[in-house]
């Protein structure tokens, strides 16, 4: 646990974190020991005024089934996709959420009456599995959902690189002929193992399409079976890349795609198995034993934004309002 989690700051113990998805809030209460005391989920608003409305709703409940004060709350962190400036909270271009720019912090923080710290989402992931976990040194966060991205933690800090884009290997290019990618690219790591590329690639309806393609598989559908490889081929793929740049000791998967669970873990851990039969060198890193799967319905990505919130400059934890 940071040291920042565990002080208690001016009468004000409770950190709250908000993992802000495209249709629902995951957020939790943590109290000074690092206990998730509460944890309540809703639907994100849609728009700049509704996700800070939504935001500000979850808290208010948060308190109810905590049993805590609004005022106990000391600091509020905020996972949110898009491009997020970690600095002053301002989040643009959050498509999913009918976000074009938006001051989150400030609007936040003046309405909450505590400090809103604001993070994209899959780094503030990162952090919280790093905690959750126990991980200290350095680990690598792989985002399996719609779309594909990774954080590194290392010694407990995220590390963004020069420009932010660290750990971005959803955008790698794995196959020059391959689909085309959001990015315009082709062949991204995410057009074999986001969940929205697959879906688009096996065309039929459903709620939980991956599933579906997973289960057509094993009856034997030609399609769906070379969907599943180009999965597996594709988190392995992302899981190389992540260990070969940054040599991390573990890599942990999360994300939406973890629901599919041990049939994932297994697909990648004997992709990783068969990419590395024909070298020495690969085999003597051990890659399918330094991957891990976040339980589906794991608080990691809310506990990682109240590490956020927690970790706010002390110059501004003076609330607002
Ligand atoms: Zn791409």
């Amino acid at each position: 646990m940071t040291d920042a989690m565990t002080a208690d700051l001016a009468g004000r113990p409770i950190r709250v974190g908000l993992d802000v998805g495209g249709t629902k809030i995951d957020a939790v209460a943590v109290d000074p020991s690092g206990d998730i005391i509460a944890r309540r989920r809703r639907p994100t608003g849609w728009g700049e005024d509704a996700v800070v409305a939504s935001i500000v709703d979850v808290i208010t409940d948060l308190a109810v089934d905590g049993g805590f004060a609004s005022t106990a709350v000391g600091t509020v962190g905020v996972g949110i996709p898009g491009l997020v400036d970690a600095d002053t909270g301002r989040v643009l271009h959050a498509v999913n959420l009918g976000v074009e720019s938006l001051d989150l912090s400030e609007r936040a923080s003046a309405i909450v009456g505590a400090p809103v710290r604001v993070e994209n989402d899959v780094k503030a992931a990162a952090l919280g599995a790093a905690a959750l976990r126990g991980i200290e040194g350095s680990m690598a966060y792989l985002n399996l959902g719609t779309g594909v991205a990774a954080g590194i933690v290392v010694d407990g800090a995220i590390w963004r690189g020069s420009r932010g884009t660290a750990g971005e290997v959803g955008h790698l290019s794995v196959d020059p002929n391959g689909r085309v990618c959001g990015c315009g690219q082709r062949g991204c790591i995410e057009t074999f193992c986001g969940g929205g590329a697959l879906a688009r690639a096996w065309g039929r309806p459903g709620a939980l399409p991956v599933r579906d393609i997973l289960d057509a598989a094993e009856s034997g559908d030609p399609t769906a079976t070379a969907l599943r490889a180009d999965l597996f081929h594709g988190a392995a793929a992302a899981v190389r890349a992540l260990v070969l740049s940054a040599d991390v000791e573990r890599v942990i998967i999360g994300g939406g795609l973890t629901a599919l669970g041990d049939r994932l873990f297994t697909g990648i851990r004997g992709a990783l198995r068969t990419g590395a039969e024909a070298s020495p060198f690969m085999r003597s890193l051990q890659l399918d034993d330094r991957i891990e799967l976040l339980p589906d319905g794991s608080p990691a990505a809310a506990f990682g934004a109240a590490i956020v919130g927690a970790t706010t400059p002390s110059k501004e934890i003076v609330p607002h309002g």
